[in-house]
């Protein structure tokens, strides 16, 4: 596994956010972790990412454990996290946005190789690359979500988490959004992809976690979630459909949009 999660538990003072979360991530797999709001989704992305200190548990990358160590070094063992609301550099270009997600590696790999990567973002999101030399807060919102994948991308990670990459996005963009992180899988990247749009992400998904309330309720393939009774009930907009005798087989949060 290039990720392997066991047990954590991370709390805000007294609250506790995560309550023994374990899953898994496999090299060139693209995951979804999928939830309402609140559940947890975005504090175990901070957790992996060095971020959020996880009080209980162990997180293991690409064989070493990373649990508890800073973000900078997380970011050095191979792990890029694309954040919620994008947070581009707005009075720098996109050029300069997408060199700064290379920090960490210039001085080793040099001017030609970070170049060369670039381009290959600019190959990945052509809207970039005809707006190089503008100023990121300029562009749409759309565009900045492409902008600070593309930066999350120059790292050269092993895993890119992302957290709700379609927020806040027109449909149409949502859907063109979504085929380019599937077509990140023909380039063997791995992504554990953060998601509050459940349709979405299992379309496009190998496996999924369902996190409810700090904990994984449900996983598996994403196609078999999407058949999934309790999933389209809970989270697809469909009819619930169990009885009400097995209402704690059923989620109790139905998703709510922002
Ligand atoms: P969202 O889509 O709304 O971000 P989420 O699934 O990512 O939802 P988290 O943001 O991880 O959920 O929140 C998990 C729980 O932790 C929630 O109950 C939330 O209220 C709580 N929480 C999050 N951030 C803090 C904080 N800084 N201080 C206290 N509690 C927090």
């Amino acid at each position: 596994m290039l990720l392997e999660i066991q047990g954590v538990s991370t709390y805000y003072g007294q609250i506790q956010a995560l309550k023994g979360v374990s899953l898994q991530v496999a090299q060139g797999e693209i995951v979804a972790l999928v939830g309402a709001n609140g559940a947890g989704k975005t504090t175990l992305l901070n957790t992996i990412s060095g971020l959020l200190k996880a009080r209980r548990g162990r997180i293991l990358f690409d064989g070493q454990e990373i649990t508890n160590r800073n973000p900078a070094s997380i970011v050095q063992a191979g792990i890029s996290h694309v954040p919620e609301h994008r947070q581009v550099f707005g009075t720098m270009t996109v050029h300069d946005n997408l060199l700064l997600g290379a920090y960490h590696r210039y001085r080793r790999v040099g001017r030609k190789q970070v170049e060369q990567d670039i381009q290959r973002v600019f190959e990945i999101f052509p809207r970039l690359a005809e707006r190089r030399k503008q100023l990121a807060g300029t562009l749409s919102g759309g565009e900045q979500q492409m902008l600070a994948i593309g930066r999350g991308l120059m790292a050269r990670p092993k895993l890119i988490l992302m957290d709700e990459p379609s927020l806040g996005l027109a449909p149409l963009l949502v859907k063109d959004l979504f085929q380019i992180i599937a077509s990140l899988r023909d380039s063997q990247q791995t992504v554990l992809l953060v998601e509050q749009n459940a349709r979405g992400a299992l379309k496009l998904a190998d496996r999924a976690y369902v996190l409810e309330t700090g904990r994984v309720v449900l996983s598996g393939p994403s196609q078999e979630l999407l058949q999934d009774e309790r999933v389209q009930a809970a989270y697809l907009g469909g009819k619930a459909v169990l009885a009400p005798g097995h209402a704690e087989d059923h989620p109790s949060h139905l998703p709510t949009r922002r």
